[in-house]
């Protein structure tokens, strides 16, 4: 069973194409952003420290972040399979899974870079209308992204495990191009 990192700006339908590309291979979708919007919306210790950096669209301390990672990744469903959604989000993170995969004796077989032009993205950000999605802090996560998320497009590509699909279609041919892009 795949082990898949996705990456992509915010808005490139990385979430969309995770989930459903993880249930129709019956592997976990792990999207960092998805349990850090629940720890903070249980009040957790770690959702506290993270809520504020999320509300101003920067990146939550890398710590924190790889302690609710390494625990989901520990549970049993992970050990066939899983899509990573969301993390690493810099290179200092792509070194912390690195570690990580060894603990737990796995290694990743691909990264996808989801492909999607800057004024698309910020036209489909604007219309999700999620609570961190006003102008600003858009504004700001696709500043974090350029500055600290899209330098891992060449990382893995020297690390010869990058594939690039085009997020810049509907979503049915998208899925389309991924599944081909796994079955390479
Ligand atoms: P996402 O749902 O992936 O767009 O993430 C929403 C927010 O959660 C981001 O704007 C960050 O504040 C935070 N976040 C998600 N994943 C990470 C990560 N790997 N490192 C740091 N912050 C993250």
């Amino acid at each position: 069973m795949p082990r898949l990192i996705f990456l992509g700006a915010p808005g490139a339908g990385k979430g969309t194409q995770a989930q459903v590309l993880a249930a129709a291979l019956q592997v976990p979708h792990i999207s960092t952003g998805d349990l850090l919007r629940h720890a903070v919306s249980v009040q957790s210790d770690l959702g506290q420290k993270a809520q504020s950096f999320m509300d101003r669209g920067e990146l939550v301390p890398d710590q924190l972040v790889l302690d609710l990672l390494r625990d989901r990744m520990n549970q049993q469903d992970c050990k066939s399979g899983w899509i990573l959604d969301g993390f690493p989000r810099n290179v200092p993170q792509a070194g912390d899974l690195d570690f990580l995969l060894q603990e737990i004796e796995q290694s990743c077989d691909l990264v996808i870079n989801l492909d999607v032009p800057d004024d698309v993205i910020v036209v489909r950000l604007l219309a999700r209308g999620r609570k961190d999605d006003t102008e600003d802090v858009i504004r700001r996560r696709l500043q974090v992204y350029q500055q600290q998320t899209a330098p891992l497009i060449a990382f893995y590509r020297e690390r010869q495990k990058l594939t690039v699909v085009n997020g810049n279609q509907n979503i049915d041919q998208v899925m389309t191009d991924l599944q081909a892009a796994i079955a390479a």
